[in-house]
């Protein structure tokens, strides 16, 4: 059997538990630089306001009675791995698949057992961290998942839901979910299945998994399998590696400042990097791009991007920084107002089949074990101890660049000067 375990509204979860007058409140948290609505409390939902809208075209009567955050990721990423850790206590079968959802394998447990192992679980992690879960059980991660669904949406299940692949409910629900909802199903692909005369969920599993395969692919023959209540899905097939990595975002404000620009583009760069490491890839070129707003047709207009091939395919920051710094250098013109800039690491490949340089002696051999070193600890500090924690080269306070999070609660789980406050 396998558990999907996902946290119910993970962000404004968190942000409940250190500030607890917003429960039962309309609460959103706001994307990067306070933009569009990324996570919503059921109570704001219910006034009506969909995920992804622009704080701005939120109608002012709704506006006044919501309480919108700045998004504070280093609680939140801090708080997952608290939740993650109390899992670890009941399985050693975890896999994190997202910031607020993990796959948890329960092989070799009783399966009767298994419901009330979980609802213990779940007190567990609402005591420990004060997160609220829901659990879905099945013998696939997709059925799992569905089963979270039931779970989420009916309260008698207090939580945890099981569905076995052959029931009644099972049926009834597949029948209800039209094909391009389900998880792993991608926009493109889907439309492939509706010549094929496939438009519910149910449709897919009753589906000649060979015949899907031809027309389809192989990943969708496995989520016929996975209907059917097979487990056919590795996780790495759900998240595959990016084939390119950009990272780009507007400023604030418009500006002509290159000191700005040179900012953004070094720390889309760095952030680039560490996906890039991640993934256990290295990138072969760069690309920068910066462009002025295509809206302001008052302003003069500028949109260019050039790709810088590095030496060598690499994941060094530093490397990756000064190509995409030599590039910007390239781009900027004089006298245009920038709103964006950004950065692609392009033609990626596999760190493990990285061919070794044949020339390279015993002295590169360790320079290369001290890059990787301080790439790893780079990566650590940041991960730990919050993004931009250490960066290549200076940031500077106050630049447009500067994220705009004029409402982020502290960051209270991760830095010595934000700790809660508890008055007797
Ligand atoms: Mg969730």
């Amino acid at each position: 059997m396998i558990a999907l375990a996902d946290c119910n509204n993970f962000y404004v979860a968190c942000e409940r538990v250190f500030n607890p007058r917003l429960r039962g409140r309309p609460v959103g948290v706001l994307s990067n630089n306070d933009g569009c609505v990324v996570a919503r409390s059921q109570e704001i939902k219910a006034l009506g306001v969909g995920m992804g809208t622009p704080a701005h075209e939120i109608p002012p009567l709704v506006r006044r009675r919501c309480t919108l955050l700045s998004s504070n990721y280093a609680l939140y990423g801090d708080m997952s791995r608290r939740v993650t850790a109390v899992y670890r206590q009941h399985t050693p079968h975890v896999e994190v698949y997202s910031i607020d959802e993990s796959f948890l394998g329960w092989h070799g447990f009783a399966p009767e057992t298994l419901e009330s192992r979980c609802q213990a679980m779940r007190a567990q992690v609402s005591r420990d961290t004060g997160i609220p879960i829901s659990v879905g059980l099945s013998t696939s991660k997709v059925l799992a998942k569905l089963a979270n669904h039931l779970a989420k949406r009916e309260p008698a299940h207090e939580g945890v839901a099981t569905l076995s692949p052959d029931s009644q409910i099972t049926r009834h629900l597949l029948e209800q979910l039209p094909v391009t909802e389900l998880w792993g199903v991608a926009g493109r692909m889907a439309l492939r299945l509706l010549p094929l005369g496939i438009e519910t969920a149910w449709d897919l599993r009753c589906a000649d998994p060979k015949r899907i395969r031809r027309q389809t692919s192989v990943v969708m023959e496995r989520i016929v399998w996975e209907l059917r209540g097979q487990d056919c899905i590795p996780l790495d097939d759900m998240s595959q590696p990016k084939k390119q990595i950009m990272t780009s975002r507007s400023f604030g404000h418009l500006t002509n400042d290159l000191g700005d620009l040179r900012e953004a583009v070094r720390t889309h760069a760095s952030r680039g990097a560490e996906k890039l490491r991640r993934q256990q890839s290295l990138a072969r070129a760069v690309l920068v791009f910066v462009r002025t707003n295509p809206f302001r047709n008052d302003l003069r207009q500028h949109s260019e991007s050039v790709i810088v091939a590095l030496p060598k395919a690499t994941d060094d920051s530093r490397l990756i920084v000064h190509a995409a710094a030599r590039g910007l250098e390239a781009l900027h013109r004089q006298g245009f107002l920038y709103q964006k800039a950004g950065v692609m690491l392009m033609d990626l490949c596999d760190r493990a089949s990285e061919q070794l340089d044949l020339m390279a002696g015993p002295e590169d051999d360790a320079q290369r074990q001290r890059r990787d070193r301080l790439m790893a600890t780079l990566d650590k500090l940041n991960r730990e101890h919050g993004r931009g924690t250490v960066s290549i080269g200076l940031s500077r306070a106050g630049s447009a660049w500067h994220l705009r999070c004029a409402n982020r609660s502290p960051r209270y789980t991760t830095r010595w000067d934000e700790l809660p406050v508890v008055r007797l």
